[in-house]
């Protein structure tokens, strides 16, 4: 971040690129290039979509005569993301040609954790884990088994292990991420928001970031549309601890006391309603529960909010009139990961709440309603029910909890404790739960106890070194998945993932695997369909389009009803709440204990002498997934801490000197550099996620920066949806001899 980079520039910047601080690395694509420049021809040009991260944008892969993919290029025709890729897409052949990655499937021969291992045939590899899985079936049943998954790769397994009998499958995505909005928003709306997010950034008048971090943080149609937005006169409120990219663009940059949000909101609401300044007519259309809603936020004045926010009432409340002023064309943007402080869900009913009494829910330049896109089906057996109910709480003890999407951290305590019954083995998918799910300590324990840990990745993340089988999957350049559809767009589209080259090394696709894991598990009957083609063929019968067309295009668009406006009988109800309506006040909640509106609570102080460890994203890394990709490891091969000038003047420390992170509970971090800046509040400190990596196979990734994760022995549960809080952590830098 530069403060020198003016509004104007920035806008510029992001508009060509649409990636906001990657800038230097996106590109819109040019439809037609030369020959030879790369010094081959290049041959063919195959249409697919990204996984450099999960927002799928369209991709263009260009190979040469040899077979080389040679290049990247964003795809025009996509719908959503018109030809655009940022650096992590433009660097997804530098996932293809790692040489770290994995290439054939291994036994373990050493102890766990010693990373020593044989190379084996697959079919001795399918034959362990399907032997495996047939041994616990037998032994403990088929709910001993616990499946993290992660991407549409893995939806294959998912069905597999779904015909097997396990209930067990938890996802990051849910619980370390997005849960607690999708449950604040379905309480609210009736829908959770999916992904993308229904955001109409492009017709806002203003925008209200809370803790999101877009420019930083980016998929390339969101940060787009963004700074469409913006360039076309939308106003901009950021309210971060931390001076972001999209704070030094703002027209109002609220530096709040991390963890009292959920007091800005109801002050914010408090002005709305106080000065008649939210949409009347759309609340009494479409809301129940305004006069409860009114009579709870009547104390919750901006005085009242600005000892708790440390920020003053008077630019509280001119937010609030502002806000007031652009309704409805007003995007309270509801985040991405929001697993906090473990008051999650009921920050993000505050959101969802502010958005309703501005009239954004299915307005133009707010919120916009999703569009469903028929699919096709094979039939398939019944899957089998389980007798013991889930292990990891979803439904019980976290009854808003996705049962689909389930709960990591649930299911690393039961592994643990063994209880509600013992878990026995796990399948990993395509994610480094080392990193993804906090409290690792906890997680390695786990897997310290299992009989048995199967992983399959691309790259050997850090838990490959504690599994007893890898299976090496196919990069997204190499396989099909199952068709992409996305109902969450404001057209909404179909888009194919379909191999630009065959897999490299002895990798396969999760398909395949799947596919061959069921033969041995006779459960063939769940994937009636020879070959992937076949299966995108049945997918997409309903849709009435041509799949020779969708291959060859890469996505295909509908028509979407976005607006209220453009709503048909067949939407009705708008809301699929119980009322029928938006929920203002919640029922479901108060029949569940909880408080049926949003109510502030106090998060826990630091310490002396620490600060509280908040962390975020940059634009050339996903995750803890790209770090030793050889190019955006060039872009950033490290992370960095950021410190206030008072503490780090306190601590004698200076810009670039090296600490290491000691949290509350005596871990340390690994070595990392100090960035000295007025750009934080002085109670944070602040780092991006995803380093400090341990694997020894990862030869970029190991050992470079700091992990926020390992830092991460506390975390605060949601209790409505299980959610891990995870700021909730302090740490005193020290400095490094
Ligand atoms: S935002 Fe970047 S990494 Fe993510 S899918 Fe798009 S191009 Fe790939």
């Amino acid at each position: 971040m530069s403060d020198r980079v003016s509004r104007r520039r920035f806008l510029g910047t992001v508009a060509a690129t649409g990636a906001g601080a990657a800038a230097a690395a996106t590109a819109k694509a040019a439809p037609v290039r030369p020959p030879g420049r790369h010094g081959q021809e290049r041959v063919q040009k195959v249409a697919t979509h990204c996984e450099m991260c999960f927002w799928r944008c369209g991709v263009i892969a260009e190979v040469s005569a040899d077979g080389r993919v040679v290049r990247l290029e964003g795809n025009p025709d996509h719908p959503l993301t018109k030809g655009r890729l940022c650096a992590r897409g433009n660097a997804g052949t530098s996932l293809l040609y790692d040489p770290d990655r994995l290439k054939y499937p291994m036994l373990r021969t050493g102890k766990r954790g010693e990373g020593q291992f044989k190379r084996i045939t697959w079919d001795e590899a399918l034959d362990v884990l399907a032997d495996k899985l047939k041994t616990i079936k037998e032994q403990h049943g088929p709910e001993a088994v616990g499946f993290f998954p992660h991407g549409i790769g893995a939806r294959f397994m998912g069905t597999l292990l779904k015909a097997y009998g396990t209930p067990n499958s938890v996802e990051p995505s849910f619980a370390q991420c997005r849960g607690p909005r999708d449950v604040g928003y379905l309480l609210t709306f009736g829908r959770p928001l999916g992904s993308p997010e229904p955001l109409d950034l492009e017709e806002a008048k203003l925008v209200v970031l809370i803790g999101s971090h877009l420019g930083e943080n980016v998929f390339t149609s969101q940060i787009t549309q963004f700074a469409t937005g913006l360039s076309r006169g939308a106003k901009l409120v950021a309210v971060d601890p931390r001076f972001s990219t999209a704070a030094s663009k703002a027209d109002w940059w609220l530096p709040i006391k991390p963890g009292t949000d959920i007091a800005l909101l109801l002050a914010w609401m408090n002005v709305l309603i106080a000065e008649g300044l939210y949409d009347k007519e759309y609340v009494d259309a479409h809301a129940v529960g305004f006069e409860e809603l009114a009579a709870h936020v009547a104390a919750f004045t901006p005085e009242w909010a600005e000892p708790i926010t440390a920020l003053p009432a008077s630019q509280i409340r001119e937010t609030a009139r502002a806000m007031g002023a652009a309704k409805p064309a007003v995007v309270v943007h509801p985040g991405r990961h929001v697993t906090w402080y473990g008051d999650d869900t009921q920050r993000a009913r505050a959101m969802a709440i502010l958005t309703a009494l501005l009239g954004s829910y299915g307005r133009k330049g707010g919120l916009f309603f999703p569009t469903p896109v028929p699919k096709g089906d094979f039939e398939l057996p019944d899957f089998p029910d389980s007798d013991k109910g889930r292990a990891d709480g979803a439904g019980e003890k976290y009854p808003l909890a996705s049962e689909e999407m389930g709960v990591t951290n649930g299911l690393v305590d039961a592994t643990l404790s063994g209880k509600p019954y013992p878990i026995k083995a796990w399948i990993v998918y395509a994610q480094n739960v080392l990193e993804s799910i906090p409290q690792p300590q906890q997680t390695l324990k786990a897997i310290e106890s299992l009989d048995f840990l199967c992983v399959v990745d691309v790259m050997p993340v850090d838990q490959v070194a504690y599994a007893d089988l890898v299976l090496p999957e196919a990069t997204y350049l190499e396989r099909y998945d199952a068709p992409l559809i996305v109902n969450s767009a404001k057209a909404p589209f179909v888009s194919v993932r379909q191999p630009v080259i065959e897999p490299l090394y002895e990798s396969k696709p999760g398909w395949w695997i799947a596919k061959e894991l069921a033969k041995r598990l006779g459960l063939e009957a769940f994937f009636p369909w020879a070959t992937p083609e076949e299966h995108l063929e049945k997918t997409i019968e309903p849709m009435e389009i041509n799949s020779l067309e969708l291959r060859t295009k890469g996505a295909v668009a509908f028509a979407g009803r976005p607006y209220i406006e453009d709503r048909t009988e067949d939407d009705l109800p708008l809301f699929n709440t119980d009322s029928g309506k938006i929920e203002l006040y919640s029922q479901a909640l108060k029949d569940l204990g909880a408080d049926p509106l949003p109510l502030y609570t106090p998060p826990e102080e630091p310490p002396a002498g620490y600060l509280r460890l908040i962390y975020g994203r940059a634009p050339m890394h996903s995750f803890a997934r790209t770090q030793n990709n050889a190019t955006l490891h060039g872009l950033m091969p490290e992370n960095e801490v950021w410190l206030h000038t008072t503490p780090a003047r306190e601590l004698g420390l200076k810009d670039g000197d090296r600490v290491r992170l000691e949290n509350a509970d005596g871990v340390t971090s690994l070595p990392v550099r100090v960035r000295v800046t007025e750009g934080i509040r002085d109670d944070c400190a602040y780092m991006v996620h995803g380093f400090g990596q341990r694997s020894k196979s990862l030869r970029r990734a190991r050992d470079r920066g700091a992990s926020d994760t390992q830092l991460m022995t506390r975390v605060k549960v949601d209790p409505l949806m299980g959610g891990t809080g995870m700021r909730v952590n302090f740490v005193r830098p020290v400095k490094e001899a």
